[in-house]
């Protein structure tokens, strides 16, 4: 019998993602995987996080498993204001934030608070493919933003914002998913100063600033609102343990105006009620044993192993076929076939061909709200150690 109650509207909106498709196709035998966004599982640290469960179930096993706040487990609460001011975060206290299912929580709290339908949210060209539907679940109407090797670019946006007067701009400043771009420190202070020109709320989506693999980048747009009057009150900061502890716990968090952290945290207790008490109270005890740096320096550490290996393999094989900026953080290079030699300069022929070698990736295309740039492609050094990222950058020059 077919499903016929009709579905909700709002899901008129959205599309089941065109890269899912090539995800079934990943389960081939001896595929080498740039395609995943997932960070490698043989680096979690999983003796720590055994001991930090271990204290979380001696310690307080009546809290850690039991229902718990909708804004999230204090004892969390406190040790992440203590993590972000670590990293120059200064002035959130632990009422400054709230605990959320994972940063995609965050995402999808800022649509239901904020977006109606028909709103402008401006968003990066390109951007993550998960903003994407998630807002356009809400029915905002996407504005894309010009993004080149420094990030955003500000005078756009400008333009952009007078004449799109969006509810929202939503922006990935640090080795963003999937550009891998670095906003300038210049363009970061260029943002603030116009979200309190203009009055406009920014986003702030941080899930990749721990993972820089040489000089830190420059301060967050939350630690830099300090030096600009005001940019506070326009600000949204979403903060995630996925990239750099572990996704499975599912602990993100969002910094923001009280106000929006009020009706945010009303709709989630509509949602989820709260996240894991569990994983929140093993998080805190995580952060408490003070394992992040040592964890942190390890990761950064093998991931940037693997994206020099990664450039020098795609510099030597595939030469002027193809373009792009060696990642200085976070897990994927994003690159364009210039079509050089008279070779694809299309990301989705290419990872039809590319599976066929035994390589995927993912092409870049469906990372646009619109003018999507078919030439592109994202390619996750993460989860593949060095030897087998060579021998599949050899097997992307086959297909190309
Ligand atoms: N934002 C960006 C830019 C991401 O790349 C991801 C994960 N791929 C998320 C948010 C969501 O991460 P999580 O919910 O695991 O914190």
């Amino acid at each position: 019998m077919p499903f016929t109650t009709p579905f909700a509207d709002r899901l008129n909106n959205v599309e089941t993602s065109a890269i899912r498709e090539l995800f079934k196709l990943l389960g081939k035998p001896g595929i080498i995987s740039f395609a995943g966004g997932f960070p490698d599982s043989a680096l979690f640290d999983v003796d720590g996080i055994r001991e930090a469960v271990n204290a979380a179930l001696t310690e307080e096993a009546g809290a850690a498993l039991q229902y718990g706040a909708t804004e999230g487990y204090q004892p969390l609460r406190e040790q992440l204001a203590a993590f972000m001011a670590s990293k120059g975060n200064q002035g959130v206290g632990a009422n400054d934030l709230i605990v959320t299912t994972g940063s995609q929580q965050a995402l999808d709290l800022l649509g239901k608070t904020l977006v109606s339908p028909g709103d402008k949210v401006i968003v990066e060209g390109p951007t993550f493919l998960a903003t994407i539907q998630c807002f356009r679940l809400y029915g905002a109407d996407l504005v894309t933003a010009p993004v080149d090797g420094d990030g955003v670019q500000t005078d756009a946006l400008e333009r952009l914002i007078v004449e799109h007067k969006p509810k929202f701009i939503y922006l990935i400043p640090t080795f963003g998913n999937p550009s891998g771009a670095m906003l300038s420190l210049e363009r970061r202070k260029r943002v603030l100063e116009l979200a309190v020109q203009h009055q406009v709320l920014v986003v702030e989506d941080d899930p990749y600033g721990d993972l820089y693999f040489g000089e830190a980048p420059p301060p967050s747009l939350l630690a830099l609102s300090a030096q600009v009057p005001g940019s506070r009150d326009h600000l949204v900061h979403c903060g995630s343990l996925s990239k750099v502890l572990s996704p499975g716990l599912r602990v993100g968090w969002m910094v923001g105006p009280a106000e929006l952290l009020a009706k945010a945290t009303m709709c989630k207790q509509f949602s989820d009620a709260h996240t894991s008490t569990f994983a929140q109270a093993t998080a805190a005890q995580y952060l408490k044993a003070g394992r992040m740096p040592a964890t942190l320096a390890k990761v950064r550490a093998v991931y940037a192993e693997r994206a020099a290996a990664m450039g020098d393999a795609l510099r030597s094989d595939l030469g002027d076929a193809i373009s792009f900026v060696q990642p200085q953080g976070g897990l994927f290079v994003w690159a364009r076939l210039t079509g050089a030699g008279g070779k694809t300069a299309d990301g989705g022929q290419l990872a039809k061909r590319a599976i066929d070698q035994g390589v995927a990736f993912v092409p870049g295309a469906p990372f646009y709200t619109n003018h999507p740039d078919h030439a592109t492609l994202r390619l996750s050094f993460a989860t593949v150690g060095v030897d087998r990222i060579r021998e599949g950058v050899a097997r992307l020059k086959a297909a190309l």
